[in-house]
């Protein structure tokens, strides 16, 4: 029987074993997202519309709600599989250690230069791009994961790859911006001159360290005023989400081959894709009435858009030139505050999670970076895993409900996303070490000057 055979610690597939199609977890939604809008006519965005903006095949995968399987094309695979499949691992030492009776596994993503999941859409946004012909792309990037993720697809297929990087990170974090420029993209420090946005913001906040809202407002604005480049975003996005979900495809295989049925599913949540995608075939089953499982989307207390976010229309940039989303969001102007150092920094969140979060089919949970910090260190020094900050907000969730269960008894199988490395994080960990972290909650005060920013959309279009 297949439940009988014994676990290892790492559950690998074969080459033949990984996923050759993305599941679109929308064509299982019976909700479906609501549409983006043109913020000046507040009529849906047409694909020709958003044709300005993003490559041609990336904008029909962004509008299919109706197609549950797109064929992953070859080129992609075989990029894949440089990398992938990535393993499941069962977290023996940290069972061990907490001295719990729940099964925990985990889907480490961080085996690849970049260090994190974001390798998975920017190969196939890149792949795109070069199939329309264009000359490059451009893209902004906070931590600098995915700016590393997008220069290393667009060095393989020969792209020309501009990103902006959220100021702050760009002075903090100096070898990130090394390794992408080591990939051959240019790296300008947001907000800049570089552009008619940049400029302003720099002009009504001079001496900002930036935000993503605010690189993603540049980097659109780069890609609309050159000649053959379009704009690419790491998350957030439909499409980002579909091509995620080989994360949770081939962990939904490596489950399988052991019978192992999953009782939880957490995992980290900045804009989504990581979480969307690990979840897409378990929500899908959720959705489709074939099983039931709890899954929990955890967030920065800083940054808690699910928790406290509105539901609403928003910009997905902060100088407001992008589409109107509808999504759980703390508003286009929100930043968090300075001493925040675990990522997942983003106002926004998924149009699909935001969806599935308000139809009762999935839960959210803050936590508080110094309680995210130890749990990471509590993970690296039995598991030996240095993780990603952001990737230590799922660990920290994994660990509260496995000791939950050593106080019930309950021998539940916990599932959890481990998406990247913190080895660019050191600052982090070193005031963290220090003792110098400290825990900032945004009051109410603070929430609502972002909401006051929402755009006004009529009744109907909510
Ligand atoms: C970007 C990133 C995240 C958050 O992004 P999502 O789109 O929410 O997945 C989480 N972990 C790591 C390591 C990242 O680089």
């Amino acid at each position: 029987m297949a439940n009988s055979k014994e676990i290892p610690y790492k559950i690998y597939l074969e080459e033949s074993e990984m996923p050759k199609q993305w599941y679109n977890l929308r064509a299982d939604m019976k909700n479906k997202p609501a549409p983006l809008l043109n913020p000046g006519t507040m009529k849906p965005m047409t694909a020709e519309e958003l044709g300005q903006v993003f490559c041609k095949e990336l904008v029909d995968q962004e509008l299919d709600d109706t197609t549950p399987y797109i064929d992953i094309p070859q080129e992609i695979q075989d990029f894949y599989k440089m990398y992938r499949p990535s393993p499941l691992v069962r977290a023996y030492c940290l069972e061990k250690k907490l001295g719990t009776p729940a099964k925990i596994y985990y889907k480490f993503e961080g085996n690849n230069t970049s260090g994190s999941h974001k390798l998975n859409s920017a190969i196939a946004q890149a792949y795109y791009a070069k199939k329309q012909g264009l000359k490059g792309v451009t893209t902004e990037t906070g931590a600098g994961q995915w700016g590393t993720a997008l220069s290393m697809a667009c060095a393989y297929l020969d792209l020309d790859c501009q990103v902006y990087m959220v100021k702050c990170s760009y002075e903090q974090k100096p070898f990130r911006r090394e390794v992408m420029r080591t990939y051959g993209a240019s790296v300008t420090p947001s907000p800049s001159d570089t552009t008619e946005i940049g400029r302003k913001i720099l002009k009504e906040h001079p001496g900002t360290s930036g935000s993503l809202g605010c690189a993603i407002s540049e980097a659109v604005e780069k890609a609309t005023h050159q000649e053959g480049y379009r704009y690419v975003l790491g998350s957030v996005l439909n499409q980002v989400l579909l091509h995620q979900t080989v994360i949770g495809l081939e962990t939904k295989t490596a489950l399988d081959k052991y019978g192992i049925v999953p009782d939880m599913i957490i995992g980290c949540a900045g804009g989504g894709s990581n979480l969307g995608g690990l979840i897409s075939p378990f929500m899908g089953e959720k959705l489709r009435g074939e099983r039931d499982y709890q899954i929990i989307a955890v967030e920065p207390a800083s940054c808690p858009s699910f928790t406290r976010g509105k539901f609403a229309y928003d910009f997905c940039d902060t100088g407001m030139v992008t589409p109107l989303q509808k999504m759980y969001t703390l508003g286009s102007n929100f930043i968090p505050s300075a001493n925040h150092a675990g990522g997942l920094r983003y106002h926004g969140m998924s149009a699909v999670l935001s969806q599935l979060y308000h139809d009762g089919l999935m839960e959210a949970r803050a936590v508080e970076q110094t309680s995210v910090f130890a749990a990471a260190e509590e993970f690296a020094r039995v598991e030996g895993i240095l993780p990603a900050p952001e990737s230590a907000h799922a660990i920290k969730v994994a660990i509260d409900e496995a000791k939950k269960c050593k106080e019930t008894g309950e021998e539940k199988t916990i599932v959890f996303g481990l998406t990247g490395t913190g080895y660019f994080d050191m600052y982090a960990y070193e005031s963290f070490n220090d003792g110098k972290m400290t825990d900032y909650i945004p009051t109410d005060e603070d929430l609502e000057a972002g909401f006051a920013g929402l755009p006004n959309v009529p009744e109907d279009m909510m």
